[in-house]
């Protein structure tokens, strides 16, 4: 995902060991990676209260059994009942059975109301565990010892995590409720229960009833064409982690940009949003030329209200994406490229734990970069890096130490709650030191090979790095060194001697900004022609802590700053303005924070509204706006208002 994405964007929660959750013990496999001759993290290891580092392998995020029973397919029947806010129907499982112990069978589910459970037709018994804060209710079944599919009769509360309804008010049409789903990291669950861990993959089918007016679309094979008549079948013939089932329902139309792409939005917003990501094509072939085949058949934009708490979601076949970066001049659509480049980091090859999320987006964001460098050029490229290189040191500057190692410590967290630039951007600047040492040629065929050898597969970083161990690290032995590679992936920080990528269209910007801070230069004066929402943003980012009144009056006056329509611009500015009490962008920020639902610019803001003694005015904000949000933003955000979570 994309807060960048975030995909996704987050942090908190004390440490402890793997809390109220009845694991199973892990398999051979398992602990025969986990004892693989692997640094393990020094700095894990010495931490008070943790006796030992996590075991690679094992999902500290699920309740489920899944080295008893592996789910292979879903089959889901469910009715979208509006004006209760719930699903309703039933999720049927088909199992295989990895030993012949028989024991129950445990399912992950949050706030779910089950109503029955049957196993190959006939009625058995079931219990609910008890609720962990971060993980939901544990879903025990006794299964008779037959039995290879298991049927649950349920609805979701309104409240689920995982699903957001939206009020017509809330939509870009204002006549018709909206739904989608979030499913990643772990709130499938919420309405689904099932195994959600992302090391078990399922082909799913599904039957979605709807008020006739609307439309539903999922992360399977959507069909323009299909009658509005209230119900939608899909089918996901590949096998996907359930973080990538997802749901949308709404005022949809469908829009061609290419022979495999398309765009889903609501009516008013479907030629924007086309036009904005025309591209979107020619994306998909240069990254098949490069990193191999396209899996998934086609790929499908869905363009989400603006309360959708991330920048995009990979989710498969069809991404879904926040109409805050329709910027009108294509500046925003790294994020295209971003979601696109899962379809093969995460999506194909998928991490097998929380734990693991830099195989996912280090490999992605890495990606990304190159993509758009394929299609925009070699400049937009240096910029891209350049931006990313600064989004890691500013997380290098914020974290503590244990939460700037790649490989990271999620037990007993929520792994919403400690999500950062860490697994993106240093997961990326490690993958572009491999290539520096290696040559890209050289390094774009391992990923190719990379990608195709561990297809449809969920991998640790552990079965990463023997990979290494037996491909690059053998070819390349003279350029590489493991101790290094290992240093990136389990320590803190970034090794010594890392890459620094810059940008010339940014490095000239430097004097430029200083004559205009030391007052030789006016603002009106700077010659900011063609410049690209890049150079605002780094111009504004590398702004000093402090500005004077005057100053910011200049600047606003010069550039418009506080009507800036880009929202990565406006939120570069609305930062300086909150730190510098500038009142009158204000108002401005106040729409911001009330129209806007993505976390990358509502977190870092409430943050510094908190932080520089503005809590009562974030705090009244917040509670005007949280309506209006994911229940996922409401979350992160209040514990950065309020150090705690919303009751
Ligand atoms: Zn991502």
């Amino acid at each position: 995902m994309l807060p960048r994405l975030l995909c996704t964007s987050l942090i908190v929660g004390g440490l402890a060991v793997a809390g109220g959750c009845s694991k199973s013990e892990p398999s051979k496999a398992e602990l025969d990676s986990a004892s693989a001759p692997i640094k393990a993290s020094a700095v894990i290891e010495k931490k008070p209260g943790v006796e030992k580092a996590p075991q690679s392998g094992v999902d500290y995020h699920s309740f489920a059994n899944s080295n008893d029973y592996q789910v292979q397919h879903l089959d889901l029947d469910l009715t979208v009942d509006f004006s209760r806010k719930v699903l309703e129907g039933e999720a049927k499982l088909d199992f295989k059975r990895l030993n012949d112990k028989n024991l129950p069978m445990v399912l992950d589910t949050r706030e779910l109301e089950v109503v029955s459970v049957s196993a190959n037709g006939a009625p058995v018994k079931f219990s609910m565990g008890e609720k962990d804060s971060h993980l939901g209710t544990p879903l025990n079944i006794e299964l008779p010892e037959d039995a290879d599919s298991i049927t649950i009769r349920y609805r979701t509360a309104p409240g689920a995590s995982g699903v957001q309804w939206l009020e017509p008010q809330q939509t870009a049409g204002k006549k018709h409720p909206f739904l989608f789903t979030q499913a990643q990291a772990i709130h499938a669950r919420s309405f689904i229960p099932l195994q959600d861990s992302p090391k078990v993959r399922i082909t799913y089918n599904a039957t979605v009833r709807t008020p006739k007016e609307l439309r539903a679309v999922m992360s399977a094979n959507n069909d323009p064409q299909a009658a509005k008549d209230g119900v939608y079948e899909f089918e996901m013939p590949q096998r996907i982690p359930s973080y990538l089932i997802a749901l949308a329902v709404g005022d949809l139309k469908f829009k061609p940009m290419g022979e495999r792409t398309g765009v889903y939005a609501e009516p008013s917003m479907l030629e924007s949003a086309a036009a904005e990501f025309a591209d979107t094509e020619s994306m998909l072939e240069v990254t098949e030329k490069a990193y191999g085949p396209y899996h998934w058949d086609r790929y499908d934009l869905l363009i989400l209200p603006p309360s959708f708490p991330f920048g995009g979601m990979e989710n498969p076949r069809l991404s879904f994406i926040t109409p805050t970066v329709i910027a009108g001049d294509k500046s925003l659509v790294a994020l295209i490229a971003h979601e696109l480049a899962h379809s093969w980091s995460g999506n194909l090859v998928t991490n097998a734990s929380w734990r693991d999320l830099w195989l996912n987006e280090g490999f992605t964001t890495y990606l990304t970069n190159r993509i758009m460098q394929f299609v925009y050029g070699d400049e937009r490229y240096q910029m891209e890096m350049a931006l990313g290189y600064d989004d890691l040191q500013a997380d290098l500057a914020d974290k503590e130490p244990r939460d700037e190692i790649m490989a990271i410590d999620l037990r007993g967290r929520d792994p919403d709650e400690v999500f950062s630039n860490i697994p993106y951007e240093k997961g990326s600047l490690f993958l572009y030191e491999l290539e520096q040492k290696v040559g890209r040629e050289a390094f774009d065929r391992f990923l190719m090979e990379y990608f195709n050898h561990f297809s449809f597969q969920s991998i640790t970083t552990e079965d990463f790095v023997k990979y290494l161990d037996k491909t690059l690290l053998v070819e390349h032995a003279d350029k590489l060194d493991r101790e290094r590679i290992l240093e990136w992936i389990f320590d803190p920080g970034i090794p010594e001697g890392a890459p620094h990528p810059k940008s010339d269209a940014f490095t000239k910007l430097d004097p430029v900004r200083q004559q205009w801070l030391d007052g030789k230069l006016a603002a009106k004066d700077i010659d900011t022609k063609g410049w690209t929402f890049h150079q605002w943003k780094y111009f504004l980012d590398g702004m000093p802590e402090k500005l004077t009144e005057a100053q910011l009056k200049e600047l606003d006056g010069a550039f418009g700053l506080t009507e800036s329509r880009n929202n990565e611009v406006a939120f570069s500015w609305l930062m300086i303005a909150v730190r510098n009490d500038y009142e009158p962008a204000f108002e401005r920020l106040e729409n911001f924070l009330t129209s806007i639902g993505r976390n990358k610019f509502l977190r870092p803001l409430y943050r510094n509204m908190v932080e520089t003694g503005k809590k009562d005015v974030a705090a009244r904000i917040f509670e005007r706006a949280k309506v209006g949000y994911h229940p996922l933003t409401v979350k992160v955000n209040s514990l950065v208002i309020y150090g705690k979570k919303e009751s």
